[in-house]
């Protein structure tokens, strides 16, 4: 059993306070914070302003003579890339992770704060406070779920760490970056990896249930961008899942929560650096925002190989198919009483040609964008106005949604 009260442990869980009730949120820690009210400014589920944050975090707002730019924020250049070396028991190769050991080992930051798998259930999220490169280990892999990053960094400064990272996603990352000024810390490194369709641990063991008669013995899952779901089990054998053939009809509609599928920022514009996949083609996929983001990047040195993204296939007919899918469901998962659900509420992922590397990082952004104007608009339409950036409104345009009476500020 791992031992994560001890303060002074490598792998610091500190106990954390109770969480403010909020509609809307996704548990980012502020609330749970000493002064929860900060919310208020700090939520990207409130009256985000990503114009501001990016001229303030990269220097500039996303450019629009650059047209990657408006779907995957500001960025110096993207790369495919692979740790030349995977790390064991990685979501990918584990580039996350490496990052936050080089910043340890080379004593550029005093603390990583990050999730770690709960001791009781490996697919469960716990902030941690990891002080010692050994101790990123624990840290690799995804979970499903949320969890008060942000509530460490009171225990954080109250410790003396000054310079510290950030591990996060963009809901999390958001708000660390609209508080970030009045912080204190003298450096806070951000490493974000993109983020869509979380959902709770709870809700995800009821997913893993439908998948294998033992479902304790999966230790990995991923949406990969080849349309299969990869499961990994204990005893080492794998499985690679079509998703049309997911047994997801049997979900509750409410499986996705509306916080997930509203979200306005998928690739974690406001991080120094994106750590993802999808517009990887079957590597890593790396966004270099920032000044700070090339430091991060330089810290891999050779131990990671890298190359030009490619990009093929065509995202419109995808993207639109989608747009109809959202809109038949009329707020709940699509088309549930057709025998295989994915087909309508991901038809994007099957095309037999569809849109792969950078093409297909473009389209899942677009659908975001759909989803959160059309689930919004049915669900919380009062929030609209303030909650919609600019840029959402323009990746939605090309397909006919437009902004109507008081919906923009
Ligand atoms: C819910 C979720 C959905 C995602 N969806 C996409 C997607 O659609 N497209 C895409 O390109 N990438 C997505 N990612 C990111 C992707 O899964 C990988 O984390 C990323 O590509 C980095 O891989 P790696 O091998 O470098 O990571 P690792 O070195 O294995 O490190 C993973 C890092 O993620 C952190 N982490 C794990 N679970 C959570 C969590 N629940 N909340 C916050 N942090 C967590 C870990 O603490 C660790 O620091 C998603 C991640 C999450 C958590
Ligand atoms: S997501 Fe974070 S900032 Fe938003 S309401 Fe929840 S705790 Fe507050
Ligand atoms: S999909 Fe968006 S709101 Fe949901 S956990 Fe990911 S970043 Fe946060």
């Amino acid at each position: 059993m791992v031992d994560r009260s001890d303060p002074a442990s490598a792998v610091w869980a500190p106990p954390v306070a109770e969480a403010a009730p909020r509609d809307l949120c996704t548990d980012c820690g502020v609330s749970r914070s000493s002064e929860p009210k900060q919310c208020g400014q700090a939520c990207q589920f409130i009256k985000p302003d990503y114009p501001s944050l990016e001229k303030i975090v990269h220097g500039r707002a996303r450019d629009a003579t650059r047209p990657d730019e408006m779907f995957f924020g500001p960025f110096r250049r993207m790369l495919r890339a692979a740790l030349t070396h995977p790390r064991d028991g990685a979501q990918w190769t584990g580039i996350a992770t490496r990052i936050g050991e080089r910043l340890l080992e080379t004593g550029a930051v005093d603390a990583v704060l990050t999730m770690a798998p709960d001791p009781d259930d490996k697919w469960k999220p716990v902030p941690v406070l990891v002080t010692t490169a050994a101790g990123m280990a624990q840290c690799r892999g995804m979970r499903m779920g949320y969890a008060p990053l942000l509530a460490l960094l009171e225990p954080a400064r109250q410790r003396g760490f000054k310079r510290i990272a950030v591990i996060g996603i963009p809901c999390q990352v958001y708000a660390l970056r609209a508080l970030e000024k009045k912080l204190g810390f003298e450096k806070i490194f951000v490493v974000g990896t993109p983020c869509s369709d979380n959902t709770t641990t709870a809700n995800f063991h009821r997913f893993l249930d439908l998948l294998a008669d033992d479902p304790d013995s999966i230790i990995y899952l991923e949406f990969r961008a080849d349309y299969h779901v990869e499961l990994r089990f204990s005893d080492g054998h794998v499985k690679e899942i079509p998703f049309l053939q997911l047994p997801i009809s049997k979900l509750p509609p409410d499986f996705f929560p509306m916080t997930c599928r509203t979200c306005v920022d998928y690739t974690n514009v406001l991080a120094d650096i994106t750590v993802g996949y999808m517009g990887g083609e079957g590597q890593q996929w790396l966004l270099v925002r920032n000044e700070r983001g090339e430091e991060l990047l330089g810290l891999l040195g050779d131990e990671a190989r890298t190359s030009t993204p490619g990009s093929a296939g065509k995202r419109g007919g995808p993207v639109r198919g989608f747009l109809g899918n959202v809109e038949l469901a009329a707020g709940g998962l699509p088309l549930r009483s057709m025998p295989n659900w994915l087909r309508p509420i991901v038809g994007w992922l099957m095309p037999k040609i569809g849109p792969r590397g950078l093409e297909f990082a473009r389209a899942r952004v677009e659908m975001k964008a759909v989803e959160t104007v059309l689930h919004l608009r049915r669900q919380y339409p009062q929030r609209m106005k303030n909650m919609v950036p600019a840029h959402v409104w323009a990746l939605v345009e090309p397909y006919g949604i437009k902004p109507e009476s008081g919906e923009r500020p």
